[in-house]
């Protein structure tokens, strides 16, 4: 089975944000220990007492909020942030990166958050009919419980009335997908990582964090599957993701 771990970042309701960003991780099933362990690793070296209470979240540690995060300077918490992200520089290549990010004045009749999660799942299930022959493996989609179990399961919802349709188009993936304490998985902490590096590359331009994960993305034959920009008003962009698609 593959595991497709994703989490948001951006607000959908705030105007002053421009994107609302869908994005995380795919993971073998057999390679989700690993990850938590490299991710584990990190969490030891910043407080060796007690790791455990060292959750990873982007904006948090960006901003210097919570006891943990106060003690290091700003560029130290930029580094922290690219060193979770640097975790899939040692990955199997099995494991790759999806996101999706949505410019929302582009689509001002539609949810922002159904518009990445239906593009994620189908990019998804593209991705396991490429890597493995005649639907052998299933994917399961893992969301943090906190961001938008409420929408997300509206969607759900939604796909089982029109059953036929999600059925035959999403064939490899399991319906329902599942929803977990973030506190408790170092993998849905590194996918509000990967959600917030693209967040910040298409919301602020800003580099910093994308550039460590922009060779990780799903992509074959030239194309970057694994990366979405939607938007209507910039024909000529040079994102990756558009560039690839031209
Ligand atoms: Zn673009």
């Amino acid at each position: 089975m593959y595991l497709l771990y994703l989490d948001d970042s951006g607000s959908v309701a705030n105007v002053n944000e421009k994107y609302f960003v869908l994005g995380g991780v795919c993971v073998p099933e057999n390679s989700t220990r690993w990850l938590s362990y490299e991710l584990e690793k990190l969490a030891q070296e910043i407080n060796p007492e007690n790791p455990r209470d060292v959750e990873f979240h982007a904006s948090e540690i960006f901003g210097g909020r919570g006891k943990i995060w106060e003690q290091f300077n700003r560029q130290q918490r930029i580094e922290i942030i690219r060193r979770v992200l640097l975790v899939l520089e040692n990955a199997y290549s099995s494991i790759v990166t999806f996101a999706c990010a949505v410019h929302k004045e582009s689509f001002p009749n539609t949810d922002p958050v159904m518009t990445a999660f239906e593009d994620l799942s189908s990019r998804f299930n593209l991705y396991l009919r490429n890597v493995t022959s005649e639907y052998s493996h299933k994917g399961l989609i893992v969301l943090d419980k906190s961001s938008y179990e409420t929408s997300l399961q509206n969607l759900s919802f939604q796909f089982k009335e029109q059953g036929d349709q999600w059925g035959s188009f999403q064939k490899s993936i399991i319906e329902v997908p599942l929803f977990v304490n973030s506190r408790a998985s170092r993998v849905i902490q590194l996918a509000d990582h990967i959600a917030y590096a693209v967040f910040r590359r298409y919301n602020a331009e800003d580099l910093t964090y994308f550039n460590c994960i922009e060779g990780r993305f799903d992509q074959r034959e030239g194309k970057m599957h694994g990366l979405a920009h939607k938007q209507t008003y910039k024909y000529s962009c040079t994102c990756p993701a558009c560039i690839s698609r031209r």
